[in-house]
């Protein structure tokens, strides 16, 4: 069986040049995800153009997510070089955006010195360096080194979330959303999210006239208020860099499966992230916890996994996407689809008070069930806001999830979806219409065989968000 679940692969100077975006698509790049930290909006645009045209030359459908990085404090570059900070001596931070060294790290956040008081433990480069301020004056902070390490670039400076002054979204991202909205983007997604009014201040449209907006879970305060904003979102990353540093490590793959199982409930994709191939970065094979990490995420209830420096600044980003394709395709062959769709049952959420969602909820229900029962390997999905899709593709069936949409977005949002082959279907008349066109196309792209049975879901109502018609077909012959 092929792989079902996501590749997000962010993209960086490692593998920004085209040669190498290609190769990323051919490895099994899902979803592209292109930071905002380093270069201008408008080299952002120009990647994203091109992996869109190397996507379309590949016939492959690759997801643009673009992640706006909220009030993300970084240091200034510690240049080429990686530096080593050593343990037990005394760093010295400032206000600045030029350049850091051993002795003097430069914090791009005005707010820094009135926002960090001494005492405060500040984790660098996602807990390389932790450091704990002895002295705040009025122009600088001294910190002792607790742990010792080695950074580079521009590494992320983790202030405690409830310390800091400005709100998600901040203006840059707003700035920026208006750049990315006028291209059209698939995904973007929001950092240090406190709570669903973040998400709402977003001046965007639902999905899938505008971008699929996925939540990133690294704050204390979100995951207090965990429902709320995975009901406001598209989509959930749980962004383990830095919500490490706000709870502790041994609370992390708690957390992970409770995120992962309330995105479940409520019908929502979820991105695990960070990490996850992390030696991978100067390494040609992972370490053997990190493909138990990639796997676990999979028997978790991942719809994507994700990787970041191991290809934005990874010696073989391309390399690095197909080892993860290879340990996600096994972990998927293993996973417990019977099981899966018992607990379903249980942990899905029906809201009655919307009737569109019940009823798109109890006839993917009846798919999942059938499938089984007549061990159908193909179901066909057709969708407008790409909502069938998700809310089939939580039960985790075994059949191949085809996803129809005459909505161009939904494809690209689709590409996110656990199991889902996204497909452009320009056809949305008739109900008998749509089903017939999608079943054709299915046939012709060898998707399926004629005399097979398959699933078909659609709505009779093309306007309308809700599924209300299951077809177990047999495919014709072709004419
Ligand atoms: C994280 O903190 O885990 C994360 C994914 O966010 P970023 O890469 O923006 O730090």
């Amino acid at each position: 069986m092929a792989r079902r679940t996501k590749i997000i692969a962010t993209i960086g100077p490692a593998s920004e040049a085209e040669s190498t975006l290609r190769d990323l698509v051919r490895a099994g790049m899902d979803v592209a995800r292109l930071g905002l930290a380093h270069g201008t909006h408008d080299e952002a645009a120009q990647r994203m153009a091109a992996i869109r045209r190397i996507a379309a030359e590949e016939g492959r459908p690759v997801g643009i997510l673009v992640d706006l990085p909220g009030p993300k404090v970084r240091a200034a570059t510690f240049g080429e070089q990686s530096v080593s900070i050593v343990e037990n001596s005394e760093i010295r931070l400032t206000v600045g955006r030029t350049r850091s060294t051993v002795e003097v790290m430069e914090v791009d956040y005005d707010g820094l010195l009135s926002d960090v008081v001494e005492g405060d433990r500040l984790s660098i480069g996602d807990g390389r360096v932790i450091l704990e301020v002895s002295e705040a004056d009025d122009d600088q902070l001294v910190a002792r080194v607790m742990h010792g390490g080695v950074l580079s670039g521009r590494p992320g400076v983790h202030i405690p979330s409830d310390r800091l002054s400005i709100t998600t979204p901040t203006s840059e991202d707003l700035v920026a959303l208006e750049h990315f909205l006028e291209l059209d983007v698939d995904m973007v997604a929001v950092s240090f999210v406190r709570s669903a009014d973040d998400l709402r201040r977003l001046p965007v449209e639902p999905h899938p006239a505008g971008p699929l907006v996925v939540a990133k879970i690294e704050t204390r305060a979100a995951v207090d208020d965990l429902q709320a904003i995975i009901g406001a979102s598209g989509a959930v990353m749980v962004a383990r860099g830095d919500l490490g540093n706000e709870c502790r490590l041994e609370e992390l793959p708690i957390l992970q499966k409770e995120i992962i199982r309330e995105c479940i409930a409520l019908g929502r994709p979820a991105i695990t992230a960070t990490q996850m191939l992390e030696t991978m970065i100067t390494n040609p094979e992972p370490t053997r916890a990190e493909v138990s990490d990639v796997a676990n995420a999979v028997w978790d209830g991942s719809s994507a996994v994700m990787l970041s420096g191991e290809t934005a600044i990874g010696s073989d980003p391309a390399n690095v996407v197909a080892t993860m394709s290879r340990i996600a395709e096994r972990a998927d062959d293993e996973f417990d689809h019977r099981s899966w769709a018992a607990e379903l049952s249980d942990l899905r959420l029906t809201d009655r008070e919307e009737p569109d969602s019940a009823i798109t909820d109890a006839m993917t229900m009846a798919a999942a069930r059938a499938i089984s029962e007549l061990h159908i390997k193909t179901v066909l999905c057709i969708s407008g806001s790409g909502f069938t899709v998700r809310s089939m593709a939580r039960f985790r069936p075994e059949a191949r999830i085809l996803g129809f949409s005459a909505d161009k977005r939904t494809v690209g949002q689709l590409t996110l979806s656990w199991g889902t082959e996204p497909i452009h279907l320009p056809e949305d008349g008739s109900i008998e219409a749509r089903v017939e066109s999608a079943v054709r196309a299915a046939r012709e792209t060898g998707h399926v065989q004629p005399g097979e049975l398959v699933g078909v879901l659609a709505g009779t109502n093309v306007r309308s968000r809700s599924t209300n018609v299951l077809r177990l077909e047999l495919v014709p012959p072709v004419a």
